[in-house]
């Protein structure tokens, strides 16, 4: 449940991001780290299985070495008689030339004592001759029959080597041992110049040979001190002996990806036993570039991973944008719809009080009116009787289509009387018209927003100059928009097929009037029509589209409320002037009206939400 909480809130996702960037970085690293370290171990043991197949070849073939110089005899002509400088000169020359020869560094004759007569750096300030090796454990192994074997610092020269050792027999008894050194420092010298991190260690565990130059005789653990006894007594490293590399000792035998401290550092130590020899070839291998790959691919997968989180963050930001664009838009469409409802509302009151308007105004045309009406119908009313007097006669000639096609003239003619004659219902009852202060800016608003779908439709610019907000005239309102709107259908009318459409509406004011003007730009007023404009019936427009009232019914508002209306030719285009009495700006329109159609909030002040 906490847990569901967290996921929900936006702010605990940096912290989710950061912990399992994290994880994934340690994670990648860890496992970078391990493997790479594995296979280092890996090459490491072929590395020393190579080096250690080097290092016995090299000592191996000196093996026979003792047996065949002591099988010379040089030598044994020298045990028999040690003090015979002829002898002795010539087992020197002997064994120099044997040493020339295989390239050891030295070989040398000893009698049962220890005690060298011959050797082949006789003529060398470091010469063997007359030195005691008694004490040496090859010396002692190859009294006892066998062969000796032993690595030491050489007591004269002080350099390391590989002693061999075999005795020497005559008749079956050992009478001297002839000793080979092997010099093994240029194994060492090739394992630092192809940089592999190897030594060797004796079975003591005291390193002999080592690529880092100064571990050499250190041992891997500390030793015992019976172990130190028996170095001092067989001089086997001179005193060099130095402190161990690791005070807790060094396991070879540890898990091949496991590190140890050596000597302040860490290492990847790898051992392989040279069973022969009783000696150790450790590998102590440098975890660094294991580190640094690990590091690499802990920065790669954190570095992807960050990007890949950021498109995620980024692809959720614009998500939520977009579902918050989308609810903008429903809010949108909702007030739009609010707002053609209220048109549609208004437009039904308007119309309804249209109605009124028509019925007062028209009472005063209805002289002027009844000539246009009798002409109006009397002309119908003949063409009704022909009509039918020859439907009549088509029937009885047996002539259905001609009869009936005369029927369809009748109904037409018929229609369109009905409609004079509905228009002129209108003229029945008369109620007074009512006058008031009306704020001109308000009309203008309202119309042009009943004249919107229009306007719309009949891709009309309708520009009209920022109107005084104080500026208000004698009339009533709703009546005065409808002349309004008969002024701007007219306009549009007039423009129809035209490329551009444009109608502007200006307002000019003296102290005692108002002008309002609608200006089109359409082919403007012919002769006939300025004659006649204003007359009932008028209309230059096809049967359906007018009826010619329009205009008459507009100059009979107008007047009612103390005005006039004209008609001009401006330039391209007509403009009707409709002059009204100025008067003192009402109270604030939002107050309630006495008049029923404005006992409301004017629609147009919804345009501002
Ligand atoms: P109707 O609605 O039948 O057109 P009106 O009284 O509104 O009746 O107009 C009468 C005639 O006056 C129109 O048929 C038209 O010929 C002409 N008229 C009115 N307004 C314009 C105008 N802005 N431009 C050109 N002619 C116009």
């Amino acid at each position: 449940m906490k847990l569901q909480a967290l996921w929900r809130s936006p702010s605990a996702w940096p912290a989710g991001a950061a912990l399992v960037l994290t994880l994934a970085v340690w994670l990648s690293y860890t496992a970078v780290y391990r493997a790479a370290l594995q296979e280092a171990g890996q090459r490491g043991q072929a590395q020393m299985q190579l080096q250690a197949r080097e290092l016995l070849g090299s000592v191996e073939k000196f093996e026979h070495l003792p047996y065949l110089v002591g099988a010379d005899q040089a030598l044994a002509q020298v045990l028999s008689a040690p003090q015979d400088p002829l002898r002795l000169n010539a087992a020197n020359r002997y064994l120099q030339f044997a040493q020339h020869r295989t390239g050891v560094a030295a070989i040398y004759l000893m009698d049962t004592t220890g005690h060298t007569l011959a050797a082949s750096n006789w003529s060398t300030p470091g010469s063997f001759v007359g030195r005691n090796y008694r004490f040496r454990p090859y010396f002692q192994q190859a009294m006892e029959g066998g062969a000796g074997r032993f690595y030491g610092v050489g007591v004269t020269t002080g350099e390391p080597g590989f002693f061999i050792a075999a005795p020497l027999l005559q008749n079956n008894r050992i009478e001297g041992v002839v000793a080979v050194k092997v010099d093994l420092t240029p194994l060492e010298e090739r394992w630092r110049e192809a940089g592999l991190p190897l030594a060797l260690a004796d079975e003591a565990g005291v390193m002999f040979l080592s690529a880092q130059r100064d571990w050499r005789y250190r041992s891997l653990y500390p030793l015992a001190e019976p172990a130190r006894a028996k170095l001092r007594e067989t001089r086997q490293y001179g005193g060099t002996l130095t402190e161990a590399l690791s005070p807790q000792g060094l396991d070879a035998a540890q898990a091949p990806t496991a590190l140890q401290v050596v000597d302040g550092g860490h290492y990847l130590v790898q051992a392989r036993p040279l069973e022969h020899f009783g000696w150790q070839l450790l590998l102590f291998a440098d975890p660094g570039p294991a580190r640094r790959q690990g590091a690499l691919a802990a920065g790669l997968v954190g570095l992807s991973l960050a990007v890949v989180l950021l498109a995620l963050a980024f692809a959720w930001q614009y998500r939520r944008r977009m579902s918050e664009r989308r609810a903008m838009a429903r809010e949108r469409a909702r007030a739009i719809e609010a707002l053609e409802r209220r048109i549609a509302e208004r437009t039904a009151e308007l119309t309804a009080a249209n109605d009124a308007a028509v019925q007062t105004g028209k009472l005063a045309l209805l002289g002027q009116m009844a000539a246009g009406i009798s002409h109006e119908l009397s002309q119908p009313l003949a063409a009704l009787h022909t009509l039918a007097d020859n439907a009549a006669e088509f029937l009885k000639r047996q002539d259905p289509d001609n009869a009936s096609s005369n029927l369809q003239l009748i109904g037409g003619l018929c229609t369109r009387m009905g409609n004079i004659v509905g228009e002129l219902k209108a003229f029945a009852r008369k109620e007074p018209a009512r006058l008031e202060p009306v704020r001109l800016a308000e009309v203008v608003a309202s119309t042009l927003m009943l004249m919107e779908p229009l306007r719309h439709a009949s891709q009309t610019r309708i520009e009209t100059e920022t109107l005084d907000a104080g500026l208000a005239v004698l009339g009533d309102g709703i009546r005065l928009e409808q002349v309004l709107v008969n002024l701007l259908r007219n306009g549009i009318d007039a423009m129809e097929g035209q490329a551009e459409r444009r109608i502007d509406i200006r307002v000019s004011a003296t102290g005692e009037t108002v002008t309002l003007s609608v200006r089109d730009h359409g082919p403007g007023l012919s002769d006939a029509a300025r004659a006649h404009l204003f007359e009932p019936f008028f209309t230059t427009k096809p049967s359906g589209k007018g009826l010619g009232l329009g205009l008459s019914l507009s100059q009979a508002i107008v007047r009612e409320m103390g005005g006039q209306i004209s008609a001009h030719n401006a330039g391209p285009g007509a403009r009707f002037d409709v002059t009204m009495r100025r008067t003192a700006t009402p109270p604030d329109a939002t107050a309630p009206s006495e008049h029923p159609q404005l006992n409301r909030t004017p629609f147009y002040a919804c345009t501002a939400d």
